[in-house]
């Protein structure tokens, strides 16, 4: 897997505020750092740059020791699978939404492609599996069952790197805690960014950053955050 490092990034989306004030830090390949820190701080603006919906003003984003400068955003979205907060589905079947973006893919390649994934279990747990129809927007599906098709629709990918924006915060706790220990499972040899508000859902991240107007105004581990206060 890429390790993803930010370099000294400086971002601002109108040139005379800025967002990020030079920004650095290092997610080793396979590793899982946590992004915490208040509403406002720039958290998504991190997800923003990575898949070039921006570019910085300076500094540099590396994948892998790649300046992304060099790379086309459909190949970052190759690299990049991203589980937003509120995914949106098709109004037709579990397996179409998981297919999207496999054009032409039968039923046995995504079983095939579910199972190299790891999330099986996941998708066996829906009452019809496969065939159910998730309806408008998903609404025929519970919060959780529809983050848990709009994950396996980005884990069927094989994405190296796993962009968690705040991808179960719309959940209750008790669906939140089981959709982490999915996570948890599916995401272990991947480089994985989750942006998160609560603490409760950043328990098996090895690092954390706290992101506070733009600056990391701390990082570490969880033991070493705490040993600080
Ligand atoms: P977070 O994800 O930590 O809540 P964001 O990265 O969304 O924070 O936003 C950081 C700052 O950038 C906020 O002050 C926000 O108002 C501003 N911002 C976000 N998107 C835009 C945009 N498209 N244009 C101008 N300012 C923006
Ligand atoms: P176990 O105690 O072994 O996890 P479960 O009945 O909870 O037994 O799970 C059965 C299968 O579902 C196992 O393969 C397990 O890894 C998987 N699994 C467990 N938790 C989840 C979850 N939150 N989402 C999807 N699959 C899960």
């Amino acid at each position: 897997q890429p390790s993803v490092v930010f370099d000294n990034v400086e971002f601002g989306y109108e040139p005379e505020r800025t967002i990020l004030h030079g920004l650095s830090f290092e997610v080793p390949a396979g590793s899982h750092i946590a992004i915490v820190g208040p509403s406002g701080a720039g958290k998504s603006t991190i997800a923003r740059l990575l898949f070039r919906f921006y570019d910085p003003q300076s500094g540099r984003i590396l994948i892998d020791g790649q300046d992304i400068a060099d790379v086309t955003q459909l190949s970052l979205r190759q690299h990049i699978g991203i589980v937003p907060q509120d995914s949106v589905l098709f109004n037709d079947t579990i397996g179409y939404n998981i297919a999207y973006g496999r054009e032409g893919a039968e039923h046995d390649d995504i079983l095939a492609a579910a199972k190299a994934a790891a999330i099986l279990p996941f998708i066996k747990r829906l009452p019809d599996g496969f065939d159910t129809e998730v309806g408008e927007r998903g609404l025929k599906l519970s919060g959780g069952e529809k983050q848990r098709v709009a994950i396996a629709r980005t884990l069927v990918k094989d994405p190296p790197i796993l962009l968690l924006d705040e991808a179960t915060s719309a959940l209750d706790s008790r669906t939140e805690q089981d959709i982490l220990r999915t996570l948890h499972r599916v995401s272990e040899h991947r480089t994985t960014l989750a942006i998160a508000h609560r603490l409760s859902t950043i328990a098996d991240a090895d690092r954390i950053l706290v992101l506070e107007h733009g600056r990391l105004a701390e990082s570490g581990t969880h033991l070493e955050l705490l040993r600080r206060r």
